[in-house]
């Protein structure tokens, strides 16, 4: 995968080196698709030793929640996806016609010809973040108790974003801590997990810096709402120049989404105010890329001080099982 340059067959297009690239054949295996890859063991022993770390720091009175890789269309909706990156999302859709139609539409693709015509929406899509279900759960459970509420959520995440870079998948792992209360709540939450986001950082060995930031909104009029967004300091993100520094790897992100999420769901917080949300969230897949592509493949090597940070043994070799 993410071949190097093959200059023997020149019928294939060249793909252009990426400084990522050397990583590729000890992390991951070709899926037939960009930007989707099989994991190795390799691999996976340092994302879930990421998560760990990251659990070991969660804050007391956090309720941990897991979501599958999709969720209720009419719930993304009606979080305003649409409205910011419609370009991004996927939708589950399937063959939803009468025996006879999907019957014609598996002989058409039997006869070479193109049975995705006959396709309909579903009412999923595949979450694009993993926080979006955790409001509408917040919401049914009425007025927030003082003091507000706190997260641990994870989901497989999926966005429509092909790429052959190793830092920007189509579906990856998000973890994120969620905190709806009051916006003193939400700001002091924010404000303490970007000084302990550094610190983890900083036991991880990563270079990065914090720097505000902005989503890609869609389209012109979406320029005009990253520019607001910035304004007003809504979005920071820790930065790892993995290929340089002009163009560093967004690891993590510290977001505040003020009454947005407490308005469309009816959130209201101990004062009887909409409430306010945020959430840090950890890119679990670039957060590892990241790791590897800093101190190599060879978990032994790695410096102690991240070893034990991360719970490695001194003996563990990337020669034993993470070798496919
Ligand atoms: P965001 O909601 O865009 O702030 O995303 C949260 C985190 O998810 C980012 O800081 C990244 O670490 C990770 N992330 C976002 N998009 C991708 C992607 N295409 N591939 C891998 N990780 C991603
Ligand atoms: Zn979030």
């Amino acid at each position: 995968m993410n071949a190097p340059i093959r200059t023997e067959s020149p019928e294939l297009a060249p793909r252009c080196a990426d400084p990522l690239d050397h990583l590729a054949d000890r992390l991951f295996h070709e899926m037939g698709a960009d930007g989707v890859y099989a994991r190795t063991a390799l691999y996976e022993d340092v994302v879930e030793r990421l998560a760990a770390l990251i659990t070991r720091n969660r804050e007391p009175n956090t309720e941990v929640m897991r979501f599958p890789p999709v969720m209720s269309r009419a719930q993304l909706e009606k979080s305003g996806y649409l409205k910011s990156f419609p370009n991004l999302l996927g939708c589950v859709c399937g063959l939803h016609g009468s025996e006879r139609e999907i019957n014609a539409a598996v002989s058409r693709f039997e006869a070479g010809g193109d049975w995705t015509a006959s396709l309909s929406p579903a009412d999923l899509v595949l979450s694009p973040a993993a926080c979006y279900p955790v409001y509408p759960i917040a919401a049914a459970r009425g007025r927030l108790p003082r003091g507000g509420l706190r997260f641990d959520v994870a989901a497989d995440c999926f966005r429509r974003e092909p790429s052959q870079h190793l830092d920007r998948l189509q579906s990856f792992r998000m973890r994120e801590y969620v905190r709806i209360g009051t916006p003193d709540d939400v700001l002091d939450f924010r404000g303490r997990w970007m000084v302990k986001a550094q610190a983890i950082a900083r036991d991880l060995g990563l270079a990065f810096r914090i720097d505000d930031a902005s989503d890609p909104f869609f389209g012109r009029v979406g320029q005009m709402r990253a520019v607001s967004q910035k304004q007003q300091s809504l979005k920071f993100e820790l930065l790892v120049p993995l290929r340089s520094e002009d163009k560093p790897t967004a690891c993590m992100s510290f977001n505040y989404h003020q009454a947005h999420f407490g308005t469309t769901w009816g959130i209201q917080d101990a004062n009887g105010e909409p409430a306010h949300t945020g959430c840090v969230a950890f890119g679990m897949d670039r957060l590892a890329v990241a790791m590897f592509h800093t101190h190599g493949t060879d978990l032994a090597a790695w410096p102690a001080g991240i070893r034990e940070a991360l719970g490695v043994a001194a003996s563990a070799s990337a020669d034993g099982e993470g070798r496919r």
